[in-house]
C-alpha cells in the first residue's frame, strides 16, 4: 500500500476522503451536550478529566470591560500528526479518511503521544489501560454521515465532512467563510477549522496579531501542498 493510501480512505467510487470539521465557535454556549453525547456514543470513561472533547474558556478585559471566549475543541486529526510519528508500537495510526486513531491493544502507555500532542487531546482510559482520544465517530459515519457531537449541539457549532468533496456542506461552508487554526505554528497541519466570527469584537478577542486567516483558496494552496509534501516523504 502506498503512503497516500495509508493516510486517506476511499469511498465507494474510489475517491480519496479526508475528514475534517469546521467550528462556528462563537455559537458555543458551553452547555456541554457534546461532551455528554461523546461519552454516551463512544463509551468514554466517566470523569471530568476523561474527555475526548472539551470547551476551552478564555477570560479577559478590554478597556476594563470583561469578556469570555469559548473554544470548543477535540483532536485535530492532524495531517502531520506527531502522536503517530512518535508512537513506538504503531498503536497510534492514520485510519481511512485521515482519521487519527489508537489501537488500545498495541498501546504500552509510554505516553509519548500525550507529550507530543500540542493540543492535549489525549488521555489515559483506566478501563482499557490505554490512551484514548476522539475518533471522529468513524463507526457511525457511513450510517449517519456525521459525529455524535455535531448531531447533538443545540447551537450547531460543528460541521463534519470531507475536505476532498467539493460538494460537501463542509467545503461549501469553507468556501464562504474565513477561518483559522489553533496553534498552527506547531506544524501538525490540524483539521479543526475555526470560522472567523461575524462579531468584530469577538473576532479580535479570539486571535492574536500573528494568527493567519485563511480562505478556501489560500488554504488549498498552502496546506494541501504541505500535506502532499508530508505524505510523499
Ligand atoms: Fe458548545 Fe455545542 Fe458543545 Fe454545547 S454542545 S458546549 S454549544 S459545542
Ligand atoms: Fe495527534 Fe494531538 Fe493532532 Fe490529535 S491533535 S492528531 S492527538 S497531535
Ligand atoms: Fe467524541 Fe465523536 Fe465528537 Fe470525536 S467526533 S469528540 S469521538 S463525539
Amino acid at each position: 500500500m502506498c503512503k497516500h493510501a495509508q493516510h486517506f480512505g476511499y469511498d465507494k467510487e474510489g475517491v480519496i476522503m479526508n475528514y475534517a470539521m469546521a467550528l462556528d465557535y462563537q455559537n458555543c454556549i458551553n452547555c456541554k451536550a457534546c461532551e455528554t453525547a461523546c461519552k454516551e456514543e463512544n463509551g468514554v470513561q466517566l470523569g471530568v478529566h476523561k474527555q475526548r472533547i472539551w470547551v476551552g474558556i478564555v477570560e479577559g478585559t478590554i478597556f476594563g470591560k470583561p469578556y469570555v471566549n469559548l473554544y470548543p475543541s477535540q483532536c485535530n486529526h492532524c495531517m502531520n500528526a506527531p502522536c503517530v510519528s512518535v508512537c513506538p508500537t504503531n498503536a497510534s495510526y492514520y485510519a481511512p479518511g485521515g482519521i487519527v486513531k489508537v489501537d488500545a491493544h498495541k498501546c504500552i502507555l509510554c505516553k509519548g503521544c500525550m507529550e507530543a500532542c500540542p493540543y492535549d487531546a489525549r488521555f489515559i482510559d483506566d478501563t482499557t489501560v490505554a490512551v484514548d482520544k476522539c475518533t471522529f465517530c468513524d463507526h457511525r459515519i457511513e450510517e449517519y454521515g456525521t459525529t455524535a457531537c455535531q448531531a447533538t449541539c443545540p447551537t450547531k457549532v460543528r460541521l463534519f465532512g470531507d475536505l476532498n468533496d467539493e460538494n460537501s456542506d463542509l467545503v461549501k461552508l469553507l468556501k464562504k467563510e474565513k477561518f483559522f487554526f489553533q496553534k498552527e505554528r506547531s506544524g501538525t497541519l490540524p483539521k479543526l477549522f475555526y470560522i472567523v466570527p461575524k462579531d468584530e469584537a469577538y473576532f479580535r478577542q479570539s486571535v492574536s496579531h500573528d494568527t493567519k486567516i485563511y480562505t478556501w483558496e489560500t488554504f488549498k494552496s498552502h496546506f494541501m501542498a504541505k500535506s502532499a509534501n508530508t505524505r510523499s516523504k
